[in-house]
Order: C-alpha cells, then structure tokens, then sequence
C-alpha cells in the first residue's frame, strides 16, 4: 500500500452519467471536499466528440471495458457484446446520445414499490434542473440545466416517410415524447451541443474541474471499499500497479454502473454468500439482492433494401464521405452528426398497455456485418423495435476475486414470454410500416429476416440469433425495501452506513426509453439529498 491514506468528505467511485453530475453538485459548496475516481482515462479521444464517432467507440478497447455476455441458451449461447464506457464521462461518452426520459408511469410505478420521492411529480423537477433543451419548451422542460437537448441537425426523406407512413397507420407525429404523451413516431432529441457529444464529462464535469475542492483521479481502478464495522470508510485502489487507500469522512458513493456497482460490492464481501464464498471472498454482509434482477432492453432488426442510393450506406464512402466532413469541419452538419437512432417510435403492441411498450429505432443505414459496424453496399434501412419493460431478469455476479477480471453478465433475454410476444409484435409492426406508402414507395424488399421468416416462432427465432442489447443494463442494485432491494429510497446500501449507490443499477424496474437521461435525474436527486442531509 503506498503512501497514507488521504482524507475526503466523499469519495464517488466512477465518472460516469451518474458520478460527473454527483462530482459537480457535491463540489457546489466549496467546503466539501470530494475525490472523484475512474478507472478509465480523460475523454481526449476525437471520436468521442465527434457524435458519429460513436459507430468506433463502441468497440474502441481504450475506451470501452468490451464486455460479454455469459453463454445463454434463449440466445443460442451467443457472445453477445456489453458495451461499457471507459472513461471520463463513462457511458455517456460512447453512447448514441438519445434524450429520452422514459414514461411518467414508470416512476409512478417505482413510487407504488414503496420508494418515497421517485414518483414522476417528484422527479420531473430533477429532469429539468439537468437539461437545457435548446427549442420547444413547456411545462415538462428545463432550459439553463448542465446538460444540452438539441434537436436532430439533419432530417432525411427517407426518414421522413417513415414518420409520415407511422402518421397513417395511427401512430401519430409527436412533437415532444418527453412531454406530455409519449406515443408516437418522430426525430430523436439528442445530448448534443453545436453538432458535438455533449456527455455527462463535457456538461457537468468540465465547469467544475478547476475548483480546488474536487480532486479528479482517472486509472484508478477501485478493487474495494475499506469498512471500521459496519460503516463504509474510504477504498482501496490501483494506479500504475501500485495500490492506493482514501478515506471519506462522510460517503463511499459508487457510481460505478450497473455491471460494475455490484461488482465492487461483492469484491467488498456485501452480497450474496453463495457467490462470495464461491470465490473465497469473506461474507461482511449478506445482502442477497446484490447482482440480481438484471433487467436490459433487447432489439431484433428488420431490414429492407432501399430501390435509390440515398442512405448511409452510400453516403459514407467516397467522395460524398469527403464532403461530409468538409461539411462538419465548417458547419457541424450533415451526416457526421447523426447518432445511434434517428427517428423514434413509441407504440403500444396492444390497447390495454397504459403506455408504450415498444420502442423503434430507426436509420437509414443497414449493416452486412453489426458486430463489426460494416455498412452493407446496397442502401438499406433498418427498424429495431424492443421490448420496453422486459419481464426477463438476469444476474450480474463477479467470476473472482480478481478485481481486474469481468464479472458474468447473464440477462437470459427472451426467457418471459411476453417479451418474445412483444417482440414478434415490434417486427410485424415493422413489417406493416414498409408496406405502407409513402415508405413502401422507397422499398426493394425486406432482406431481414426476409420473407421466408412468416410465423411468430420464426420471427422469435431469428430474434434469438441475432438480437443485441440496447446497452441499457439496470437494476443490480435495486432500490426498495423488500429482501432483495439493495438500497433504500435513500439511495443508502440496506444494513451498512457511509455507503450510497447512484447510477443505473438502482432502478428497481428498467424505464420505457433510454437510460442516461434518468441515470442523470437519479444523481441530481441523489445529490440534493445528501446536501439536505449535510444541513
Ligand atoms: C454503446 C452505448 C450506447 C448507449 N446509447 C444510449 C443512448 O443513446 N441514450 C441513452 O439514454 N442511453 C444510452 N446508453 C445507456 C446510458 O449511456 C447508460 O445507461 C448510462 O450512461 C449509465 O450511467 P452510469 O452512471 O450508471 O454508468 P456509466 O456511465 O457506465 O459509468 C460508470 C463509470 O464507472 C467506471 N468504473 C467502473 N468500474 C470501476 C472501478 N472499479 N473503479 C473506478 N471506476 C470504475 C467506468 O469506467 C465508468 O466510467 C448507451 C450505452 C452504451 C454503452
């Protein structure tokens, strides 16, 4: 161990969507000192900011932990990849920068769970304390928040149709899904700020990285917190091969996410005896919710050939590449400002549902190879719909007491029967979508899965083998107060003192959307709390 351990009022592990915010708001008050660490790297990397540098970073090892999913059988055992950001800014810094805040019946719902303060009245005002959306303000939105909500720069006529056919079939033009209704089809709003990545580093981290009582530490990767009995009292961690301890004299908070948050709780001997002792790892405290209920979105895709060379596929070779990023250079605009998705639809599969229970994410790109990002070369479209509030749960539990090794993720997509039924639905509704004029006027054919792929149990099928995550793992640390919550409504680890978790994994139910929008809510709430309880 080098050197003596160093004192802070708060040590946040992982500067992510949830630790950047954490990192700024606890700083606000110059006399609290807080030690921010990430195991990852600065965000220096040009792709991170260039928004259609996401495509790269999604499989950049510098800046991405690259994880897999365990062999499952509902997925035919496939490696599906995990994504991770690695970095300043964590996730936020490689993700598609979709701004979507998810369904108000989704906090009701947490708040029915028993969790005081997380019903939508209660959270709204977290939601537009972070944003400054950039047009269209109401009732439901924030302007002079940290983090920017622009509009997509660029619309497209193929995209268009899209919306248009979505119009005529009855899902109707929404202008603001993050408002007051969230059905509908329309362009995405996205966490961009002048054509550039607007993650959660650039929005709340930078303003505050001059101010002395913010200590920053990047490669620092945490392997433990240190606990004086049951109270949290600083971690453990590495630096160049070297170890490293700090003390908090108030909170450990980890921010770490949901792959990593319960990791650092089991390598920490707070979890699931079982697990623990499988490894060795000595029981501090049993607490059996830890590294359960796993819950992620997961997308099929439906592709179709397009009959003119006008989608990405073209438009990114070549001399129209050439002008594109003359384009960017002078404007920031055109393509290279396009993101993961970029027209959405929010839509119900059945009328029962209170709310959406499927989102699509639509481009006017098609892949030949997804796992390796490579366009196809004839133009293409493609149509992803998912699932909104799967019913599979998985489990994210450490494979040894090395802290430097993955853990196994294993989300058992597909394993509820209702998640297969919406999904076949999501795919039929596709399906009509490209059949209907003015979209069927630009279609060739459908080329996945193709026309072959006809009954729901082929359309499953072809989900099982070729399906991938949204990158929205949440729930390994739940809040609640039954035996497998993990936290309090307080964000506080059950049975332990000095220990806070506040990222993704501490939603009890995945939200209908995206998730780093409620990732950045959830610390804005979490940090308002701590202050009232420094007061
Ligand atoms: C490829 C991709 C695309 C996505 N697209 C979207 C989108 O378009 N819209 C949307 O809303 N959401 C999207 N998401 C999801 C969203 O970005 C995440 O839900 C959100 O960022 C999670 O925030 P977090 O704070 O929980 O975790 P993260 O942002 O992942 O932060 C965790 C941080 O902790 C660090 N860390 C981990 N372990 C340790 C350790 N032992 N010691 C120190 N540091 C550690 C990590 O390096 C990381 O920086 C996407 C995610 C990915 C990966």
């Amino acid at each position: 161990m080098s050197s003596q351990p160093i004192s802070y009022d708060y040590i946040v592990v992982g500067a992510g969507s949830a630790g950047c915010v954490l990192a700024n708001r606890l700083t606000e008050d110059p006399s609290v000192r807080v030690l921010l660490l990430e195991a990852g790297g600065k965000d220096s990397n040009p792709w991170i900011h260039v928004p259609i540098g996401y495509i790269k970073t999604m499989a950049m090892p510098g800046l991405n932990w690259l994880f897999d999913t365990e062999p499952d059988p509902y997925t035919y055992n496939r490696p599906i990849p995990i994504p991770r950001g690695r970095v300043l800014g964590g996730s936020s810094s490689i993700n598609g920068m979709l701004y979507v805040r998810g369904n108000a019946l989704d906090y009701d719902g947490w708040a029915q769970f028993g969790n005081r303060g997380w019903s939508y009245d209660d959270v709204l005002g977290y939601f537009k304390k972070s944003e400054n959306r950039e047009t269209d303000l109401s009732e439901y939105r924030g302007s002079g928040g940290p983090l920017n909500v622009a509009d997509m720069r660029e619309s497209h006529e193929l995209l268009d149709a899209v919306i248009e056919t979505a119009d005529g079939l009855g899902y109707p033009r929404n202008p603001d899904y993050n408002g007051a209704s969230q059905d509908g089809f329309g362009y995405f709003q996205v966490t961009q700020k002048d054509g550039r990545r607007n993650s959660a580093a650039v929005a709340y981290l930078n303003p505050a990285r001059n101010r002395p009582n913010l200590h920053v530490e990047t490669n620092a990767h945490t392997k433990r917190i240190v606990f004086d009995g049951k109270r949290a009292v600083g971690v453990v961690y590495d630096k160049g091969g070297a170890e490293y301890e700090a003390r908090a004299g108030r909170e450990v908070v980890l921010s770490a996410g949901a792959v990593q948050s319960p990791q650092i709780l089991e390598l920490s001997g707070v979890g699931r005896p079982d697990v623990l002792q499988q490894h060795g790892i000595a029981v501090h405290h049993d607490l059996p919710g830890v590294g359960e209920n796993e819950q992620d979105h997961y997308v099929a895709r439906l592709v179709a050939r397009i009959n003119r060379p006008i989608t990405l596929n073209e438009q990114t070779r070549g001399f129209s590449m050439v002008g594109e990023v003359l384009k960017y250079a002078f404007g920031r605009r055109g393509i290279l400002t396009y993101t993961a998705g970029i027209v959405y639809g929010f839509v119900r599969s059945r009328p029962e549902v209170a709310s959406p229970d499927l989102q699509f994410h639509v481009a006017h790109a098609s892949f030949k190879d997804p796992k390796k990002r490579i366009l196809d070369h004839e133009p293409g479209i493609t149509i992803g719909p998912c699932q909104l509030r799967p019913e599979s749960r998985g489990t994210i539990h450490i494979k040894s007491a090395d802290p430097f090794a993955a853990p196994a993720i294993r989300p058992n997509f597909l394993s509820a029967e209702m998640d297969r039924a919406t999904l076949a639905a999501g795919m039929r509704i596709g399906r009509k979508l490209i059949s209907a004029a003015p979209l069927s006027h630009y279609v060739d054919a459908e080329t996945l899965p193709g026309p072959d792929c006809a009954t729901d149990d082929e359309i499953i099928d072809f989900a099982r083998q070729t399906g991938a995550t949204l990158y929205h793992p949440v729930g390994t640390c739940k809040m609640g107060s039954d035996p497998m919550a993990v936290v309090c409504d307080q964000l506080k680890v059950h049975g332990l003192e000095g220990l806070r978790v506040v990222d993704a994994s501490i939603m009890p139910t995945l939200v209908s959307g995206n998730t780093n929008a409620p990732t950045i809510m959830i610390a804005e709430k979490a940090a308002d709390m701590m202050k009232a309880e420094q007061r």
